[in-house]
């Protein structure tokens, strides 16, 4: 199999890129993955995508994605790339079934995953009360107790956006100081409906239908305490789905693809889109705008190289 355009990822970012690509004429692949459509797939209502005024279904959003790219000429192979060999064109991507792809660029959207607390209940209750994305489902929270976990900007930031909805907030912290920046630090510490439980970790998420409550362990005393709530918000960190490109692609140190302003990685006809580039946005909306980019920037770059060959065939000639 050889194509113009091979998009890794069938997230909003890979799911535009496709769109685009196709628009272009130049029949993209996607390969959708683990998760077909993507991490969006995974909540139940979308309130911030422009262009609905009712919310629709994670689901529903990233189908209806992937129609509307298939309709201009985009294909999907459900497999996962299990090697790239980024260095020469075509770039060789391997599939989980053996199978070589061979694509002249490559749009890289893979995604990043919300790091677990890998605690009893945590996947029990994903989307019952469990959620990696106070921005998406904060809303949901109105009137309701929340905790988050972690002590870094992002778990305080998040935390901050909650307390405009929850009634009580409280931040649990595996120390008894925060890593955060100093002004998120002071904007925590003085906000009335915040409450710390220092020195702690989730030990279990507790509940049946929902969320009722997190088990906590204190590290310096070791006694464990119930904590009643109707959410829980793990902000440990993400982990950026790059890990395939180690070694050819450069990254910040957190694991995130690095890509110049109009998302080319530092190989020619590589580009990245997305939350596997971006730390800061990670929505839906910012990955399609990104993938739009990227596709863009392969459009051309396939143009120039059309153009190259075609000039280097009339010098030979
Ligand atoms: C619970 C929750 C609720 C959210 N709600 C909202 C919301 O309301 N509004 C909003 O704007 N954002 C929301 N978000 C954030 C949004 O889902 C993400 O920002 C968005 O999905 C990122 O898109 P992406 O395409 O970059 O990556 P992803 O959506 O993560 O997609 C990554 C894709 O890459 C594929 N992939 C990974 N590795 C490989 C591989 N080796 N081979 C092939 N394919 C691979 C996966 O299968 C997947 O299809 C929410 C997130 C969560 C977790």
């Amino acid at each position: 199999m050889h194509r113009k355009v091979v998009i890794i990822g069938s997230g909003p970012a890979g799911l535009t890129a496709a769109l685009y690509a196709a628009r272009a004429n130049l029949e993209p692949l996607i390969v959708r993955g683990l998760q077909p459509g993507g991490l969006i797939t995974t909540t139940n209502e979308v309130e911030n995508y422009p262009g609905f005024i009712e919310s629709i279904g994670g689901y529903d959003l990233a189908n209806t994605m992937e129609q509307q790219a298939i309709k201009f000429g985009a294909e999907t192979l459900d497999a996962i790339i299990t090697h790239a060999d980024l260095s020469e064109r075509p770039f060789t991507l391997t599939t989980d079934g053996g199978a070589t792809v061979l694509a002249d660029t490559v749009i890289i959207a893979t995604g990043a995953s919300p790091r677990k607390l890998n605690v009893p209940g945590e996947d029990a209750l994903a989307n019952r009360g469990v959620s990696y994305c106070a921005t998406c489902d904060g809303f949901f929270f109105r009137g309701k107790r929340g905790v988050v976990v972690g002590g870094g900007d992002s778990a305080l930031e998040e935390g901050l956006f909650l307390t405009r909805f929850v009634t009580e907030l409280v931040i649990v912290h595996r120390r008894d100081s925060l890593r955060a920046s100093a002004i998120m630090q002071e904007r925590a510490l003085t906000n009335p409906k915040i409450r710390f439980e220092w020195d702690s970790v989730v030990e279990e998420i507790v509940g049946e239908e929902k969320v009722t409550g997190i088990r906590v362990r204190n590290l310096k005393t070791d006694a464990t305490k119930l904590i009643e709530t109707d959410g829980v918000f793990p902000f440990i960190g993400h982990v950026p789905n790059s890990q395939l490109f180690a070694g050819q692609l450069a990254t910040d140190e957190s694991g995130y693809l690095i890509t110049d302003h109009r998302r080319r990685t530092g190989v020619p006809g590589v580009f990245a889109a997305g939350d596997v580039v971006d730390h800061i946005y990670r929505q839906a909306v910012t990955a399609a705008g990104e993938g739009c980019q990227a596709a863009m920037e392969a459009t051309w770059f396939l143009a120039e190289q059309e153009f190259l060959a075609k000039q280097a065939e009339s010098v030979a000639a």
